[in-house]
Formats: structure tokens, sequence, C-alpha cells
């Protein structure tokens, strides 16, 4: 059903000119930019955005070392301190720097969404996600070299993230309806 997720276009895609591509792939399947604007986040947003949530965090650790495990590559530092550290690049990535936000609604916006962006790590990506097409780095990349990686887009991990994310980034008055010329063929 109806849904509405939160869609950033990171700083490494504003520099790279990739607003416009990202935005098509989401319009391209149906989805509905109902809010919209270009703003350098301050860390307040930041912290609140990325929560410092042990379980998150861990999440965080948990997807790493799985990616170093299928490569053989033992990891020593735990899911938490992993999620710590990477929270810390985390602000560095985006605070003050440009970032696109938005509001992207449609059917099971959040999973197509998802989906759509692909996995976190670009060399896992699918070939045929935005993460997959415009990017190749990857968490062994991303850690030698002490930052996050860049994978150009946030998107919200499920409902309850979207729940929350949409109005940390948006009012409620700064987002328009309207209807898409080809939303009769999926909802009338
Ligand atoms: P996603 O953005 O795919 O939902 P997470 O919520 O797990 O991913 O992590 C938030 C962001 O932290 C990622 O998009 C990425 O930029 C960064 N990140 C995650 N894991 C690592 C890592 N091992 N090394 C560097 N950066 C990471
Ligand atoms: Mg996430």
């Amino acid at each position: 059903m109806i849904e509405r997720t939160l869609v950033l276009v990171k700083p490494d895609g504003v520099y790279r000119a990739l607003i416009g591509k990202s935005i098509a792939a989401f319009e391209d399947a149906g989805l509905k930019v109902i809010g919209i604007k270009m703003v350098k986040p301050d860390r307040s947003i930041v912290d609140k955005h990325y929560v410092a949530d042990e379980e998150y965090l861990k999440s965080i650790g948990a997807k790493t070392i799985n990616s170093y495990k299928k490569r053989g590559i033992e990891v020593k530092d735990t899911e938490l301190q992993i999620g710590q550290r990477i929270r810390g690049y985390l602000f560095d990535y985006l605070t003050n720097k440009p970032v696109v936000a938005m509001v992207v609604e449609g059917n099971e916006a959040v999973a197509n969404v998802k989906k759509i962006t692909g996995a976190t790590s670009p060399t896992d990506a699918d070939r045929s996600s935005i993460r997959g097409m415009y990017s190749s780095d990857s968490y062994d990349l991303a850690d030698a070299k002490k930052r996050a990686i860049k994978n150009m887009l946030h998107v919200s991990g499920d409902k309850a993230d979207a729940a929350r994310e949409v109005p940390l980034w948006f009012k409620e008055s700064e987002l328009v309806e309207y209807k898409r010329s080809d939303e009769s063929m999926l909802y009338d």
C-alpha cells in the first residue's frame, strides 16, 4: 500500500552530479517525489538521523563483519565498536555538506526504494541498482581510508525508520500532494 520514505542524495552524489539520475530511477519505477530540498545538515540533525542506538550500531557492525567473513577475512573489533566508529565517519560525511533530501511516495515505497538503491556496499550491490551502477566503493576501501562508504544515497531502512526520518527532515507543510499523469493506471 501507499507509503512514504526518506531519500537523501549524500554529498558524493551531489558532487558527482548524480542528483538527476537518482531521482529518475525512483520516478521511472512509478514512485512520486512529494517533497524535495537541498540542505547542508548541521551536526544535530545528523546526530538524530543516525541514532546512537546500540542495536542500530550493532547492525552496521554485523553487516560489515559479514561482508569481510564472506571473503575469509577475520575482524577483531566487536559489532558495537565498528558501529560506533562508523557513526563518527558519518558525521564527517554529511555535516555541513550539500545533501538533497526527498520524500518519495508510492506503493510499498520503503521496500521499492531500498531495492532500487541496492546494498550498502556498492561492490556488493546488484549491478542494476543505483549504488551498483554508479559507485564501486567497498567496505575495505572505506575502512582503509577511515571514512564512510560513499554510496550516494541514504534511504529509510524500514517502515519504522521512514516514520521517524520523514518528519525529522520535512515539515508536513513542505510535502505536496498532486497526482502523476500515469497514476490512474496503478491506483484507479
Ligand atoms: P544503509 O545506508 O545501506 O542503510 P547502514 O544503515 O548500515 O547502511 O549504514 C549507514 C551508512 O554508514 C552507510 O550507508 C555507509 O555510508 C556507512 N557504512 C556502513 N558500514 C560501513 C563500513 N563498514 N565502513 C564505512 N562506512 C560504512
Ligand atoms: Mg540504514
